[in-house]
Parts: structure tokens; sequence; C-alpha cells
């Protein structure tokens, strides 16, 4: 596994490949390697001949009082995992590489990136759209692997991809979970001790909807589905940011439950910790 921070390098690796007719799938991560980056790995090495992984600590992502400083980093225990995984290349650029001083141009995904978590954090997508979009020009990728766990902008680079004509495949993968349900993260590292069990709220909540549009013999309003997550939220002692029901592709807000529906929540867990959950409110299909 090649370990690459120059911009140049992996411009030059990913070109060679492209010409030996080689076909590249991208994970793009910010390190810090869970399960849920492996399962996208995974599915990267069943569509792709050559697998990149990008490690990068997106600053213009971060809004002044995230957690840009303190975002955990495990650099050589990634490279480990990844390497395990049978990925060809990590990718790990320096900001001021990726982002001289002079550098001015942002992409911004309009309507998509106003709600949910766009809302609560001002220019977080156009940081996100613009960092993938760089990631892009640079590993040359046939294919680009996202979780389904940050669907706001899974939404969004779909969007970028058909709106700017670019030849990547964007393949959605499934959300994973701990044992007792908590959406995998890299920030569940911030959990410590009552924490833990607190941030059971949003899947706890999650699954109580399902279940309760499962078992409605009628059309379920959205407004009743946000607000037993309201009560779940309140009753663990987390703070809700938002619970919202939207479309999966529009990400408009929807007043009755439908197939496409997704419910989408954020929480902060002990004051701090901003945790994100989804899924689809219908029952999959058999
Ligand atoms: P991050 O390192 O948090 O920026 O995430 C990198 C990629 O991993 C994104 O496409 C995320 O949606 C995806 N991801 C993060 N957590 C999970 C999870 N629990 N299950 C599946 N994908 C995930």
């Amino acid at each position: 596994m090649k370990i690459i921070g120059s911009l140049t390098e992996i411009s030059r690796q990913a070109a060679k490949w492209q010409r030996q007719g080689l076909k590249i799938a991208l994970v793009p991560t910010m390190g810090c390697l869970h399960e849920g980056h492996l399962s996208l790995m995974r599915q990267a090495a069943a569509v792709a001949d050559r697998i990149i992984v990008s490690i990068f600590v997106n600053p213009i992502q971060f809004g002044p009082n995230e957690d840009f400083g303190s975002y955990p980093r495990q650099f050589q225990t990634d490279c480990e995992l990844a390497e395990k995984e049978g990925v060809h290349a990590i990718f790990s650029p320096e900001s001021k590489d990726m982002y001289g001083d002079s550098f001015q141009t942002k992409v911004h995904v309009a309507k998509l990136s106003e709600g949910m978590c766009g809302a609560d954090r001002p220019g977080h997508f156009d940081g996100v759209a613009t960092v993938v979009l760089k990631l892009f020009h640079l590993t040359l990728p046939d294919f680009a692997v996202f979780g389904q766990k940050d669907f706001q902008q899974l939404a969004i680079i779909r969007r970028l991809v058909i709106d700017l004509n670019l030849k990547v495949e964007i393949i959605g993968c499934p959300i994973v979970r701990e044992q007792d349900g908590l959406a995998m993260s890299s920030r569940n590292k911030y959990l410590l001790g009552e924490s833990r069990s607190q941030a059971l709220c949003l899947s706890k909540a999650i699954q109580t909807a399902r279940k309760f549009v499962a078992e409605s013999q009628q059309q379920v309003p959205a407004a009743t589905v946000i607000s037993q997550t309201r009560e779940i939220i309140a009753q663990a002692g987390g703070k809700l940011e938002y619970a919202v029901v939207v479309n999966e592709t529009t990400l408009e807000n929807e007043t009755i439950v439908t197939p496409q529906s997704m419910l989408a929540i954020a929480v902060k867990i002990g004051g701090t910790v901003r945790l994100i959950d989804n899924a689809r409110l219908f029952p999959e299909p058999e």
C-alpha cells in the first residue's frame, strides 16, 4: 500500500492506473477509521481494481467553534486498518497543499445545503463539496463510495456530480452500527461515561419511529413521528438540534410519511458531542 501526501504524486499515480485501464474507487474519509469506513472500502473493492482512501481532516468544513483541533487522529492505526482491507493507496495531504494562501474558490450546492446540518453548521457543506471535487480531480475515480450515515452529504455529492457532469459513479453504503444500535462515528470516541448510554437515544428514536410506521394502519403524519422523536431525545437528556422527515433525494420536508421518507436527526449529547443518525421510515420491501 502506497502512502502518498503529495498532490502531484497522487495525480501521477491515478493517471498511471487510468492509462493501464484499471478502475479506481475513492473512499474519502477524515480518518480515525472504524467498521463503517471499512465497509466502504469493501464496497470499493467489489467494484474497482484500485482503491484510494483519502485521510484528510478538512479545515474548511469546520466552523470556528467546532472540533477541528481536537478531531481524533490516529494515522498509523488507520494505515494498518486500510492495508488489511487491501487498499492500494492512502492519500493524506497537508492542509497547506490543499489550500494555499490565496485559495478563494468554494463549491456551493444551493438548496440541498440549506436545511438540517447545513442550518446548524453554516458553510459546512461548501467545505465538503469543495474538498470532494478537489479529491475527484486529484484521484480520477470511476467510483466514489460514501456512507448513508451522512445522508445529506450523500444527496449533495450526487447533485454535484450531476450538475457539474462529473464522470464518477457515486455509491452509497448502509450505516454500520455498534451491537446496541449506536451508529459508528469517529466522534463516538468523545462519549465518556454516561454519555455513551445516553447516545443510544438516537437509534432508539429511529427504531421507535420505524416500528410505529410499520404497525400503523393509516397514513402517518410526519409531525407525529417528529414529536415522538423529540420526546425520546428529551427523556434521555439529549439536546435535539433537529428532527425532520424529508424526501431522500430532494431533502424537502414531507407532511405525510411515504416510502421515500427519511427521518434524520442531530442531537447534542452531554452538551458538546454532536451526533447524527437517519433511516428510511417505511419498512424495506420483502
Ligand atoms: P468521516 O470520516 O466521518 O468524514 O466519514 C467518511 C465516510 O464514512 C463518509 O462517507 C461517511 O458517511 C462514512 N461513514 C461514517 N460513519 C459510517 C457508518 N457508521 N456507517 C457507514 N458509513 C459511515
